[in-house]
């Protein structure tokens, strides 16, 4: 979203300064999906382009502790926040200090700087030849899976609590809703491949994280789950004498995101959204605070690149429309575009 924002800003004229606290831009395209999806030569050619357009990169600067937001507002006109949504949910049972738990972005970014051969100072993690548990049966999970395959671990299993959606849509999500069905994703697909089942547990949930007696994980202690439903609220009940031990060596939360951290958007004195997320006037990315505006997943939670993007580059038209008097040139957010086109002098009706 950052570098959409930069990208537009920039081709409009005004000096782009982009502040990463990472050794390397990109956010999530570069440290978090992972190489099997999107190439990082495809991100580095990228953000090279927009270095040699003239637009700044100022890597391992971490705004709001190496330099304040207030020295921002300072120094420049506007400030664009497309922070991320990068505070993890954690899974606080008993055992969560041992040794061998990770969320699931510290794994998959010690994976790509280990890929990059990057010298700076990080955790070197690997699954290989571990027996790794995934908690969380989303997109995540899905690609701490399939780095988990490459690094060649022992064996995987992912929890997922919610029960296995139906083969075909239920009476509660009719088309053109978006169809709440079983699917598999790339990663349990490898792993049903190579070891013949979907690595996913359906219904389950996690009691206890086990230790060897060296303060190691050693497993899990888990228990089925059923839904039921009262009143149209969903309750989790645990199955009686369904608990089970799944052994683990390597175990990894991705059960998703709970919003932006908050250390920046305290100091800029800005207020969250009911979600957490930050909030903006409505309908726009202006926040409360004049000269600061909000795009990307802290503004919409945990995303997509395509909303990244849009919401970047919609920041900057509003940005560069604040420093105008009110008018931008950088295109809107497009829409149904009538065809053939209407004549320029056409009369509309109103209404
Ligand atoms: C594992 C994973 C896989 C995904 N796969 C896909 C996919 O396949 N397709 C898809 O469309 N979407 C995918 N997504 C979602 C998508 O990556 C995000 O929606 C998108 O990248 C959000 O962009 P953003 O710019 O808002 O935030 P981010 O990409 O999170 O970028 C935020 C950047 O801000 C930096 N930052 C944060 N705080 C500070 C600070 N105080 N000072 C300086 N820098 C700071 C961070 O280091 C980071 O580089 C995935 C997400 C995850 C977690």
């Amino acid at each position: 979203s950052g570098l959409a924002c930069a990208d537009q800003l920039n081709k409009k004229g005004h000096l782009v300064t982009v502040f990463e606290r990472n050794d390397r831009v990109g956010g999530l395209l570069q440290y978090g999906i992972p190489t099997m999806k999107l190439s990082k030569q495809v991100v580095q050619r990228r953000v090279d382009l927009m270095a040699e357009e003239g637009i700044e990169f100022k890597t391992s600067v971490n705004v709001g502790k190496d330099i304040t937001g207030d020295d921002l507002l300072k120094n420049f006109n506007a400030v664009c926040l497309t922070t991320g949504a990068t505070w993890p949910r954690d899974l606080p049972i008993p055992g969560r200090q041992l040794n061998g738990i990770y969320f699931a972005m510290t794994f998959l970014e010690s994976s790509q700087k280990q890929l990059w051969n990057s010298n700076n100072n990080f955790l070197h993690l690997t699954a290989k030849d571990k027996k790794v548990i995934v908690v969380g049966g989303g997109d995540t999970g899905c690609d701490c899976i399939g780095t988990s395959l490459r690094q060649g671990a022992k064996n995987i299993v992912s929890f997922e609590i919610l029960p296995r959606p139906g083969d075909t849509r239920g009476a509660d999500n009719p088309w053109p809703q978006w169809p709440r069905i079983y699917r598999k994703d790339y990663g349990h697909e490898e792993v049903e491949l190579k070891w013949g089942s979907d690595p996913r547990i359906f219904g389950i949930n996690s009691k206890e994280f086990l230790d060897d007696g060296a303060g190691n994980v050693k497993g899990i202690r888990s228990v089925r789950v059923e839904w039921t439903q009262d009143n149209g609220r969903w309750i989790m009940k645990e199955v009686p004498n369904s608990e089970q031990i799944y052994e683990a060596d390597l175990v990894l939360l991705a059960m998703g995101f709970l919003g932006p951290e908050t250390y920046l958007t305290e100091q800029l004195r800005l207020t969250k959204d009911q979600r957490s997320n930050v909030l903006t006037k409505a309908g726009t990315y202006r926040t409360p605070i004049d000269r600061i505006y909000a795009a990307g997943d802290c503004r919409r939670g945990q995303s997509l690149v395509v909303h990244a993007i849009n919401e970047g580059r919609q920041a900057a038209r509003e940005i560069d429309a604040d420093l105008h008097n009110g008018m931008s040139t950088l295109p809107g957010p497009g829409g149904v575009i009538p065809y053939p086109p209407i004549a320029l002098g056409t009369k509309l009706m109103a209404g």
